[in-house]
């Protein structure tokens, strides 16, 4: 089987666009990728262009290796967060075309299935005025709708230091959602690597009453001895630190995982070089007895790959999900996933990720201007629209 074209198309809506990639062959087997770049969505489909004839078309899709020897190693550079993500969203859809080639769900060529339910936390939710009444409500609707995780940033638009006015609003989010979801649900802290290494271990001791499951990106991603002055500060509260959507290579976690310096990764198969890259991160974080948490801000294409890789991989711990909170036709234009009920995915049906692309909804939500700021007021709401 051969690859003979790569159409790229974007998914806007009012916060993020979906760049999405169908992969066809002369078989006629089709695949379907997709990535939720962060504003920088004419850098991927630019890069996408610029290797699909040269390094793509071609290709058997089943050669997942060369594929990623191609885009890496045979195009010199040092690849980043596009390159990653380029791969990863031909990758996906590699993966897709074997499925449907075999008539099998992706999980089982990478493994086969360890767990039947697919644990899922909610995030998106709060796009809501930051006031403790609105989150309140806000948290009671997310987890009326099943969920029993829930993630947040209470932290506003600061970055590295929090006025104490700011640190007690924080604190008073985190006591108001506590007390809308009760004491059985996890609530995740996102940090978005706001803060220098002394403030973040503050703001965990503060937050600590209400019990976070993790707190995520505590400090930028840049300097991971920094991280492990944190994961070591506040082990003994107990609470695990989550990082890792913003390394995008296998050799960006070699000193993550040296220095012990997180307890859950977070790894974003859409940014990191697809499902069998993500597949081998997560056995080698297992041998430091580190849980895999994969970040996931995509649509219902990325989902999908998550949910696959979910399925198969033993150390994996919960699946982020935005699409219960977004406009409708986020979903619609790939359906097929499962639903969230009661908390979890089931497993994702296949042959391939199991998903199909509807080109019509699409084409009829084209790319959107946007600018997304996490260190702008009210960043939350998700109106990122320019
Ligand atoms: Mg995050």
């Amino acid at each position: 089987m051969k690859i003979t074209a790569i159409t790229t198309m974007v998914l806007g809506t009012q916060w993020r666009n979906l760049v999405i990639v169908k992969v066809e062959t002369d078989e006629g087997i089709v695949g379907v990728g997709e990535c939720r770049p962060i504003n920088k969505v004419d850098s991927l489909v630019g890069y996408l262009h610029d290797v699909g004839d040269r390094f793509v078309v071609g290709l058997d899709p089943f050669d997942i290796e060369l594929l990623v020897r191609r885009l890496t190693i045979e195009d010199y550079g040092k690849p980043g967060e596009i390159a990653m993500s380029g791969l990863a969203v031909l990758e996906m859809a590699c993966w897709d075309i074997m499925g449907k080639a075999l008539n099998q769900p992706v999980y089982r060529l990478l493994g086969g299935a360890v767990r039947q339910q697919i644990k899922a936390y909610a995030n998106g939710w709060y796009t809501v005025e930051r006031t403790p009444e609105e989150f309140h409500a806000a948290a009671q609707r997310a987890v009326a709708k099943g969920y029993h995780a829930l993630k947040f940033d209470p932290f506003g638009a600061c970055f590295y230091e929090l006025a104490r006015k700011e640190k007690l609003k924080a604190v008073a989010l985190m006591e108001a959602v506590r007390d809308a979801v009760g004491q059985d649900v996890e609530l995740l802290i996102e940090m978005h690597g706001r803060f220098n290494p002394v403030t973040a271990v503050e703001m965990t001791r503060a937050l600590a009453p209400y019990s976070p499951a993790w707190i995520e990106e505590p400090v930028p991603p840049a300097n991971l001895p920094a991280l492990k002055k944190v994961a070591d500060a506040v082990a003994p509260l107990g609470i695990p630190v989550a990082t890792g959507e913003r390394l995008h290579t296998l050799h960006e976690y070699r000193e993550l995982f040296e220095l012990h310096a997180a307890d859950i990764i977070q790894a974003d198969i859409s940014h990191f070089g697809g499902i069998l890259h993500t597949k081998k991160l997560a056995v080698w974080a297992d041998t430091y007895y580190m849980l895999i948490a994969p970040h996931n801000v995509g649509g219902p294409i990325a989902t999908a790959a998550a949910l696959h890789l979910a399925a198969c991989t033993p150390n994996f711990k919960i699946q982020e999900h935005f699409n219960d909170f977004d406009e409708p036709y986020v979903n619609a234009s790939a359906p097929g996933n499962p639903p969230v009920v009661d908390g979890y995915f089931d497993l994702p049906k296949g042959p391939g990720l199991g998903i199909t692309l509807d080109e019509e909804i699409v084409y009829t939500h084209p790319e959107q201007r946007i600018h997304f700021n996490l260190f702008k007021e009210d960043w939350h709401k998700r109106k990122a629209r320019l």
